[in-house]
């Protein structure tokens, strides 16, 4: 795994506040990009492009796209400077050389992508190899690489899987960190552009290696989260104080991410989603979607899995559960009974 340092990068000689005289060329030189393609701007999408728009130089035009037309409407309204909204995806992918997505699930992605490139003629005067798709999505790992194969096979440009940890709180305040499956030689550009979103890139491979990346990390959120609201709820029920517990498994060897800052306990982590009747965080659903992904991306390469259809169904069943639906999925929790 490489992590790829953004200050070395020769776009950050871009930087917000040079003020260009004159207008830049469209396709000299991806150092010279002038128009920026963002599609989708939805809870992650959204403040995401608005730090892109931040960082760029002020004469480069951002042209946004979303169905949801609130959604571009509310982000020109925010950021009237070098913001246009455009009527479809293809409009987009012809006004720019980078294009970033951020869609909810594979056959979204599917689908801007089919629009982006059919007919498969060139979307510009031969600007096409410039042109460099980044797709933030977390999705299958078979429909991104058959995005990337009809991408690369039409000419219209390269594509990267740039599948991103942070959450909505990361999004917001640019510090996400991005997983990154790229061919080497796009590395650079990808870790520039990213690096104006979030705080970390890391190269993981060739074409797909992010999201297999992503998908990894987070079946083992998934089920730390599961294992940690078990563990919790049993030391609590045998009479342990709470906050005494997190503390002690927090310095051994049951530490994981959901232990010492997610905690599903309310009160033991201050500021956590457990403290706030599990409002906002990482939605029980989102983890329900990348263990599916992650089960079946898992099946296809023959893997062999112990835990995870066991941790699904529990998902699935908290998911359907009243007072449990649409909760940061810590309320696994309150959910096993745990004692609020
Ligand atoms: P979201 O549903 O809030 O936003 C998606 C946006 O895409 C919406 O505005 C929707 O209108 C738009 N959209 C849907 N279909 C479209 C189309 N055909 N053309 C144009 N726009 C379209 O989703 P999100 O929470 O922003 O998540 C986006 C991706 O990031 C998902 O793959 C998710 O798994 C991943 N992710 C989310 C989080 C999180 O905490 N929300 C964290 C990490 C990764």
């Amino acid at each position: 795994m490489r992590a790829v340092s953004a200050i070395a990068s020769p776009l950050r000689r871009i930087n917000p506040v040079t003020r260009q005289t004159t207008r830049r060329c469209f396709s000299s030189s991806y150092k010279l990009q002038a128009t920026w393609g963002f599609i989708g701007l939805g809870r992650m999408g959204f403040p995401m492009a608005r730090n892109l728009r931040a960082k760029l130089p002020i004469d480069d035009t951002l042209i946004i796209q979303d169905v949801n037309k609130a959604a571009t409407s509310k982000f020109l309204q925010e950021n009237p400077e070098g913001v246009r909204i455009a009527d479809n995806a293809r409009e987009v992918a012809e006004k720019s050389e980078t294009i970033i997505t951020v869609l909810p699930e594979s056959h979204h992605v599917a689908g801007v992508y089919k629009q982006i490139l059919e007919p498969p003629s060139l979307l510009n005067d031969g600007t096409a190899k410039e042109r460099l798709f980044i797709d933030c999505s977390t999705i299958d790992p078979v429909i991104s690489q058959s995005v990337a194969d009809a991408t690369h096979s039409s000419g219209q440009g390269k594509f990267v899987d740039a599948p991103m940890s942070g959450g909505v709180v990361g999004a917001q305040a640019g510090t996400l960190t991005f997983m990154i499956g790229a061919l080497p030689e796009i590395v650079d550009r990808a870790t520039e552009i990213l690096s104006m979103m979030g705080r970390r890139v890391l190269h993981l491979g060739d074409q797909g290696s992010g999201l297999h990346g992503k998908l990894a990390n987070n079946y083992l959120l998934a089920l730390n989260n599961i294992a940690t609201a078990e563990a919790m709820n049993m030391g609590i029920q045998w009479g342990l104080d709470p906050k005494a517990l997190a503390n002690m498994i927090n310095i051994s060897t049951g530490k994981c991410w959901p232990s010492e800052v997610n905690n599903p306990v309310p009160g033991v982590i201050e500021g956590s989603p457990a403290c706030r009747g599990y409002e906002g965080g990482f939605g029980v659903a989102l983890a329900s979607k990348d263990l599916k992904l992650a089960i079946k991306a898992a099946k296809e390469c023959g893997i062999k899995l112990g835990l995870g259809e066991h941790a699904k169904a529990l998902y699935d069943e908290v998911e359907a559960t009243e007072t449990c639906k649409g909760r940061d999925f810590s309320v696994v929790y309150r959910y096993l009974g745990g004692k609020e």
